[in-house]
């Protein structure tokens, strides 16, 4: 079935996971139409990688498109929204358009077992802690997606490796909405999560019923003995899961069977929705910053357990103290003589996750750095940011920045805000001023609740120029 000899495959927008899709594709016997929109990409016959197909082509800038009506299949990478090129019509119109991750999961055997993460926050992060789980026990697993490798990078590996012997018994795939924004035909997890859905990527998606539908996807091929986990009385999640819940073992964050915190005990209780007795997960030797955490770390030790690939739940307990969550999400950037504390958050790019970042901190005061790109979170135009106002009130002061300071500045003063805010222009002038301000034992944080392509490529970028400031001891 992987092989596509004598097809063309036209792969639509060439990010990594666009080229990933587009080498499978060659791998695959295919020959490819490459195509992205930005006319200043290199074409990939003039790239290393790409250079010994000979059936390759790339067209960049606008196109006819008649080449994507000619094609026996279009692959698009998640950075093309589905109604571009009239790609959704394409699809209607019953031509064979499916995204990267599903092109992927396609050529993966069924011996090779998936496990699936999505939500809208702690993706990368149960992924990792996922990924880390299973190395430290001795399970062979590729981990990427959305996160790292696409998927695409796991097929080529197994092609490459199917003569012998697969290199990984389990594939760990974190999945962004973006990636199923077309229905999926091949994606079959046996273990698949949804961590939790809050406004997020709207501009996109339009509503929350959609966004849920759109999550809820990676259920969709699941059938019986499968593992689907979610959390407990999200209503946009349940009505979406309704299709789903019979046909799979359903387990709950928040409820049992399913995973259900005790955050001040720091231990996490789990039962299999397959019977069995509840297993206590101790985590108190976590090292890793934030309560959340203990959930990621508790949802994904039952996620590996619902693998069944043999990892006994008291070996889990022994690598907690292991487990140390990808750089950018609340992060200690460093510790200055006086116990000041610089963490870098620039993951956080939603109103929830600042949320969750600002709560970490219980135990000191904070200096605490908003702003960026805020992203529109409901249809009448508004976000959530007055949602900070009760998790700030604890801390030393708000200092906003970029493109939506002024406007975060607003909203926290007009939803009561007990501490001082201050507006400066960028990021460099928010880290100094609050490197003024912050005093003996305080925390410096960079949890901005926004996007960051006002000033930065992306979210890492941000991460790693605050970064630099922390360890430069940024002054006025
Ligand atoms: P994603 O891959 O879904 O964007 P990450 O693991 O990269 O998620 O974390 C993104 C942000 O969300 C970080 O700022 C982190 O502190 C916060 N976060 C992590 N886990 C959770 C969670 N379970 N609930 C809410 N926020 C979380």
């Amino acid at each position: 079935k992987e092989d596509l000899t004598g097809q063309t495959v036209a792969v639509v927008g060439l990010g990594i996971s666009g080229r990933a899709a587009a080498r499978l594709a060659l791998i695959r016997g295919a020959s490819v139409i490459a195509i992205d929109r930005n006319e200043n990409l290199v074409p990939l016959e003039d790239d290393l990688d790409f250079g010994k197909y000979g059936n390759l082509k790339t067209i960049l800038g606008s196109f006819d498109r008649k080449v994507l009506e000619n094609a026996d299949r279009v692959v698009v990478s998640p950075g093309v929204p589905f109604e571009n090129h009239d790609l959704s019509l394409l699809w209607q119109s019953g031509a064979q358009v499916m995204s990267e991750l599903d092109f992927a999961a396609e050529v993966l055997p069924k011996d090779i077992k998936l496990l699936a993460v999505t939500g809208t926050n702690g993706k990368s992060t149960v992924t990792t802690f996922v990924g880390q789980m299973l190395h430290y026990l001795g399970v062979k697993a590729f981990v990427g997606g959305n996160i790292g490798n696409p998927l695409s990078e796991a097929a080529i590996e197994y092609l490459a490796s199917c003569a012998s012997k697969p290199r990984f018994q389990v594939v760990v795939v974190e999945v962004s909405s973006y990636q199923m924004e077309i229905p999926t035909n091949f994606l079959t997890p046996s273990v698949a999560v949804v961590l939790n859905l809050t406004p997020d990527h709207l501009e996109r998606h339009k509503t929350m019923q959609i966004y849920a539908m759109t999550k809820c996807r990676v259920f969709s091929r699941m059938n019986f003995g499968k593992l689907a986990i979610l959390p407990i009385g999200n209503q946009h999640l349940v009505e979406a899961f309704k299709g789903y819940k019979d046909k799979c073992n359903v387990a709950w964050i928040g409820d049992l069977p399913g995973v259900q915190m005790d955050v001040e005990a720091k231990v996490g209780y789990l039962r299999s929705p397959t019977g069995g007795d509840v297993f206590k997960l101790q985590l108190r030797k976590m090292k890793t910053l934030g309560s959340h955490n203990y959930n990621n770390a508790a949802i994904a030790a039952f996620a590996v357990l619902g693998l069944d690939v043999g990892v006994s739940a008291d070996s889990i307990n022994s690598i907690i103290p292991f487990l140390s969550a990808p750089p950018h999400r609340m992060q200690i950037v460093h510790r200055e003589a006086d116990g000041l504390m610089w963490i870098d958050d620039s993951k956080a790019t939603n109103v929830a996750a600042a949320y969750t970042g600002i709560m970490c901190l219980h135990e000191q005061k904070a200096v605490v750095l908003l702003g960026g790109i805020a992203k529109v979170l409901h249809a009448d135009g508004s976000n959530d940011f007055e949602q900070l106002v009760e998790p700030l009130k604890h801390h030393r002061c708000v200092i906003t920045f970029g493109f939506s300071g002024h406007m975060i500045q607003r909203t926290l003063h007009r939803s009561g805000l007990e501490i001082p805010c201050i507006k400066a222009t960028n990021l460099h002038d928010a880290v100094a001023c609050a490197r003024n301000i912050a005093r003996q034992g305080d925390a410096i944080l960079l949890s901005p609740g926004c996007a960051s392509f006002d000033e930065f490529r992306n979210f890492q970028h941000r991460g790693e120029v605050f970064q630099e400031m922390a360890l430069a001891n940024v002054k006025l």
